[in-house]
């Protein structure tokens, strides 16, 4: 969603006359975007903004904070920081112009929150790739899960219409898009504020738009995960048989720390109705080991719940305490020490799992959308299968941008290489 924001801020920049730099040095104008999720993105900000002072002090460019951090600390980083000149949360990009008009004059704080969506004139974005299209359908989050400072910087859900939603997805088409990624915080409780259509036949609608062959979306809580999704899923090829679904801890005692709303066996039941519904979906999530309280016996049970579901990748953080979040006031009372521990057994032991998968798809042919070039050899080309694998192939023939069917020969536990089916 923070990468969707940065094409919605180089849109409006655009929109302005203004272009990409060519670097730091060269530019009028740096805006940071950040993200609050954890405490190692935000610390990464207040090093880089260390280092964009220096530049400052040569140049008359202007510096703004955008995103989550800019939210909930806009105090903490105008605290020492006369260089910065503006700050401006997720509410706040359409109003970029008024903001870069104003800021050589005076600082401008903008972390109002707006309830409506902001909608932006169609077709501002800059997006970074030509085939495949990020939609924010909705922003926010009602859930407030014990860590999680998103409710808290992201404001309360809210939905875009339906009807932009369908007009924007139409026009990618005429463009030639293949996909299109929806994010959300908690896509599954979208609705439509206009006529109240609800997730399922937002995926139901859009599989039937001519062009856009591939559909996904991000992020689903397994709360709301309804047998009604799971049968618009299956409706229509177009969505792929693929899935994000944080599980957080394989533990239920911790599951219930964290304000999850679910159990481990409640997970595990809506994990084997997805696959008996959709057989081989590949299916993706995240995990936070070192939760306050976390015993090596729960911890335990997270792996035991890698080793059941055997999913085909996933996210696994340290827990990091959140200013303002339910978590954050109690005790962080695992070690440091036992976190990293514990982070990197959780990796090793997906890593295994992951390869094994992998290697099992050796001699398939998967159908890859192609992204791009390889960076220093032009005839390799790296795409993206159903299951949202890394695929990397040789072909002489430029391939952006297109389907290609690729027979997968060798498996890392990251990604899979093949060559073009029947060459
Ligand atoms: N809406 C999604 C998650 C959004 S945040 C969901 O409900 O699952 C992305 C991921 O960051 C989370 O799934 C969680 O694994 C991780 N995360 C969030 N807060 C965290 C914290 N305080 N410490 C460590 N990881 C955290
Ligand atoms: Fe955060 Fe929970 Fe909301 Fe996800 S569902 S954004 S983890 S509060």
């Amino acid at each position: 969603m923070n990468e969707n924001d940065s094409e919605r801020i180089a849109g409006v920049l655009a929109s302005l006359g203004a272009g990409p730099a060519s670097s730091e040095e060269d530019s009028d104008v740096i805006i940071v975007n950040t993200c609050a999720v954890r405490g190692k993105s935000q610390d990464k900000l207040y090093s880089y903004l260390g280092r964009l002072q220096g530049l400052k002090r040569k140049r008359p460019v202007l510096i703004g904070v955008a995103g989550c951090v800019a939210q909930v600390e806009s105090d903490r980083i105008l605290e020492g920081r006369p260089f910065v000149d503006f700050v401006v949360g997720p509410d706040g990009y359409l109003r970029l112009p008024e903001i870069l008009d104003r800021c050589r004059e005076e600082k401008i704080v903008l972390t109002e929150r707006s309830a409506a969506w902001p909608e932006a004139p169609p077709g501002l974005l800059v997006r970074k790739s030509p085939v495949s299209a990020s939609i924010t359908i909705m922003e926010g989050c009602d859930n407030f899960c014990s860590y999680c400072i998103v409710p808290l910087a992201r404001g309360r859900e809210k939905y875009r219409p339906f009807s932009a939603i369908r007009a924007e997805i139409q026009d990618l088409a005429r463009r030639g898009y293949k996909e299109v990624h929806f994010l959300g915080q908690n896509v599954n409780s979208y609705r439509d504020p206009d006529g109240g259509a609800s997730f399922p036949t937002l995926l139901r609608e859009t599989a039937r738009i001519e062009g856009i062959e591939r559909i996904r979306f991000l992020t689903s809580h397994p709360k709301n995960f309804t047998p009604e999704l799971i049968e618009a899923m299956a409706s229509s090829p177009r969505i792929c048989r693929q899935l994000h679904l944080p599980l957080q801890s394989g533990s239920t005692t911790v599951l219930r720390r964290m304000n999850r709303g679910y159990s481990r066996e409640e997970y595990l039941e809506k994990i084997s109705r997805l696959r008996k519904n959709m057989p081989g979906i590949d299916l993706s999530t995240d995990i936070i080991v070192g939760f306050p309280g976390e015993t090596e016996e729960e911890f335990r049970e997270t792996l035991s719940a890698l080793d059941e579901v055997r999913f085909a990748n996933i996210f696994s953080f340290r827990f990091s305490p959140r200013p303002g979040t339910e978590a954050a006031r109690g005790p962080d009372d695992v070690p440091v020490e036992t976190k990293k521990s514990r982070l990197i057994e959780v990796q090793s032991y997906q890593k295994i799992i992951q390869l094994e998968y992998h290697r099992s798809l050796i001699g398939r042919t998967l159908k890859v959308l192609v992204g791009g070039p390889g960076k220093k050899d032009p005839t390799a080309f790296s795409g993206r299968s159903e299951g949202y694998q890394v695929v990397n192939f040789r072909s002489e023939e430029d391939r952006r941008g297109q389907f290609v069917e690729v027979e997968i020969t060798t498996a890392g536990p990251y990604s899979l290489q093949g060559k073009i089916a029947g060459a």
